[in-house]
C-alpha cells in the first residue's frame, strides 16, 4: 500500500530501524536507510531492500549529531526519490550512570541523537510534506518517555522530550494532512539486548532464564520481549490512510510495563 511513497528511517542499519525499513519496503516504499556499521554489510541490506521494494533503496551516512547532515540527507532523498512522505526518527543510544558521575559529553550526545535529531528531521521534512498535503512522522520513543529508571537521566530526559516534541509537531501540522506520532516500546528483542545476556550471567552468577525474567523482564508484566516486527507493524498502521486521525499520540508496546 506504499507503492510510490518514499521514506527516511534514521538509525536503520540494525535493530528496530532496519525492521521498519524492511516493513516499509515490503509494502513497496522507496526507503533511505541511515546509521553506522560495516560498509559491506550495509550495502547488502540496501540491495536487499531495493529488491524487496521493487523501488529504490538508498543509504545515507548522516551523523545524527550534525544538523546540517540531517538537512542534507532529507534534501538528497527529496532529489533522488522526488519526496519524503514518511520520516521515521529512530536513531538512539544509551548510557547508564548516576547523574553526579554522568559524563557531560554522554549527556550532550544522547540529547543530540535521541531528541534533537528528530527536531532537525522534522524541520527539514515538513515543508515538502506540507506542499504535497500528506505526511507521516513517526519516532521511536520508549517506555522511558513515560516513566523513569535510575541512572538513565539523559535517555529518560530525551525520550520524555521526544513525546512532547511529537505533540507540538502534531498540533502545528494538523491541518496539512500530516500526522506525527511516537511508539514507546519496552524491552525489544534486538541483538543489543541478546548480546548482554552472557555478560550479565557471568557478572551476577545467574542462569540465562534468571537474567531474562528477573533482570531484563523485571519491569515487563508479560515476561516476554517485544519483537521488532511488532513495533514495525504499528509504524505501518500509522502510515495507512485509516490512521489519518491518529496524531499527537504515544503508543506503548511494552508488555504492560507502564500500566503498573
Ligand atoms: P540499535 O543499536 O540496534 O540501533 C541504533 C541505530 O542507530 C543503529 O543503526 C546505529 O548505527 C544508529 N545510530 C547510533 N548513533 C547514530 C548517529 N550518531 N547517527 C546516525 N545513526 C546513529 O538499537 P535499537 O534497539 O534498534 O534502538 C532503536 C531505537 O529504539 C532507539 O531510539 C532506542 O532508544 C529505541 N528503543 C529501543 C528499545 C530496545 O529494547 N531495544 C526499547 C525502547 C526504545
Amino acid at each position: 500500500f506504499l507503492k510510490g511513497k518514499s521514506a527516511i528511517i534514521t538509525g536503520s542499519t540494525s535493530g528496530i530501524g532496519l525492521t521498519y525499513a524492511k516493513a516499509l519496503a515490503a509494502e513497496g516504499a522507496n526507503v533511505m536507510i541511515n546509521g553506522f556499521g560495516d560498509a559491506a554489510a550495509i550495502e547488502k541490506e540496501r540491495a536487499a531492500l531495493a529488491e524487496t521494494s521493487g523501488g529504490k533503496a538508498l543509504y545515507d551516512a548522516a551523523d545524527m549529531t550534525k544538523p546540517e547532515a540531517i538537512a542534507a540527507m532529507v534534501a538528497r532523498a527529496e532529489a533522488e526519490f522526488g519526496a519524503v512522505d514518511i520520516a521515521i526518527s529512530n536513531a538512539g543510544i544509551q548510557y547508564v550512570a548516576p547523574i553526579d558521575q554522568f559524563p557531560i559529553e554522554k549527556w550532550d550526545a544522547i540529547l543530540a541523537i535521541n531528541l534533537s535529531s528528530t527536531f532537525h528531521l522534522m524541520r527539514a521534512a515538513i515543508p515538502g510534506m506540507k506542499a504535497r498535503k500528506w505526511g507521516r512522522i513517526i519516532s521511536t520513543a520508549s517506555a522511558h518517555s513515560l516513566v523513569a529508571s535510575p541512572n538513565k537521566a539523559a535517555y529518560v530526559a530525551a525520550k520524555h522530550g521526544l513525546a512532547g516534541l511529537t505533540k507540538t509537531a502534531a498540533l502545528e501540522v494538523a491541518t496539512h494532512g500530516i500526522t506525527v506520532n511516537c511508539i514507546s516500546p519496552g524491552y525489544v528483542w534486538t541483538p543489543l539486548v541478546e548480546n548482554q545476556i552472557p555478560d550479565t550471567m557471568k557478572a551476577r552468577g545467574l542462569t540465562r532464564d534468571q537474567v531474562i525474567n528477573d533482570v531484563l523482564l523485571d519491569a515487563q508484566p508479560t515476561k516476554q520481549f517485544v519483537l521488532p516486527e511488532q513495533v514495525a507493524a504499528m509504524a505501518l498502521f500509522l502510515c495507512r490512510d485509516e490512521a489519518a486521525q491518529i496524531t499527537g499520540a504515544n503508543y506503548s508496546i511494552d508488555g504492560g510495563w507502564t500500566a503498573e
